[in-house]
């Protein structure tokens, strides 16, 4: 076990409606397993898709730690703080962009019948940015990070921020890095369950789904070709689990 102080990231997919998150469609008399089945492998797909992007992005800046529903939970405890908040901010901007750039490249997924595609267009990327110590434990081969501070990065998932696309900071990364130069910051306070009133920043990058032109151009049978190329061999959260290694 190991004491550290760095910084504690989250990076959370949000936008699917608690229909294609829950299991109701099983109720729907005929098409109901069937189509269950198309939304729930589409859904996983697509979100592991983005979320492999999200990780691929921060690997090196930040280890990534555990994947947790559709979000993904990452640590470092870098030596030299000079540099490196800019750095990681940058990184994390950078996540907005291969996102959406992500999800503008699959978008003749649309074409697809199924919720799960219907509404991939309303997926946003979130990220919740804390410095502060914690722990550093070996569970069997894996890592796992725990303390105060992770459990303050998870509560704040839970706030009153009325957008699902921003970054949100705690105090803690403020005092050592000015955000300022990132041009219109929102200061607010969350009350956070159990551990009071939480002064947050909150930048929101405002990523907006342009047309692909690509895909404009498409006609029906070259969308409905591209997507199933698209999800001829099914992508699991367990894929990248299996990939970095870390805990479900
Ligand atoms: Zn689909």
């Amino acid at each position: 076990m190991q004491n550290v102080t760095g910084f504690i990231v989250l990076a959370d997919i949000s936008g699917y409606t608690k229909f294609v998150r829950s299991h109701n469609m099983k109720k729907i008399p005929f098409i109901g397993k069937r189509a269950m089945e198309t939304t729930e492998s589409h859904a996983e797909h697509i979100i592991s898709d983005l979320l492999e992007k999200v990780i691929e992005e921060l690997e090196g800046t930040l280890t990534v730690n555990k994947l947790q529903g559709d979000a993904v939970l990452f640590y470092s405890n870098p030596k030299n703080l000079n540099e490196y908040p800019k750095l990681l901010i940058e990184k994390i901007q950078g996540c907005f962009e291969v996102f959406i750039k992500r999800l503008n490249d699959i978008i003749f997924c649309e074409s697809c019948p199924c919720d799960a595609c219907h509404q991939m267009g309303n997926l946003r990327l979130k990220s919740f940015v804390h410095y502060g110590d914690f722990l550093i434990k070996k569970v069997s081969r894996f890592e796992e990070i725990a303390g105060e501070n992770v459990i303050l990065a998870h509560r704040l998932m839970k706030n009153t921020i009325d957008s699902d696309e921003y970054i949100l900071f705690t105090d803690s990364v403020k005092q050592i890095c000015d955000l300022d130069y990132l041009g219109k910051i929102d200061n607010r306070v969350e009350k956070c369950e159990g551990l009071g009133d939480i002064p947050i920043s909150v930048f929101y990058p405002d990523k907006k789904i342009i047309d692909n032109p690509i895909v404009k151009k498409m006609g029906m049978f070259a969308k409905v070709k591209a997507m199933n190329n698209y999800f001829k061999k099914a992508k699991t959260k367990n894929d990248i689990i299996e990939k970095y290694a870390f805990q479900d």
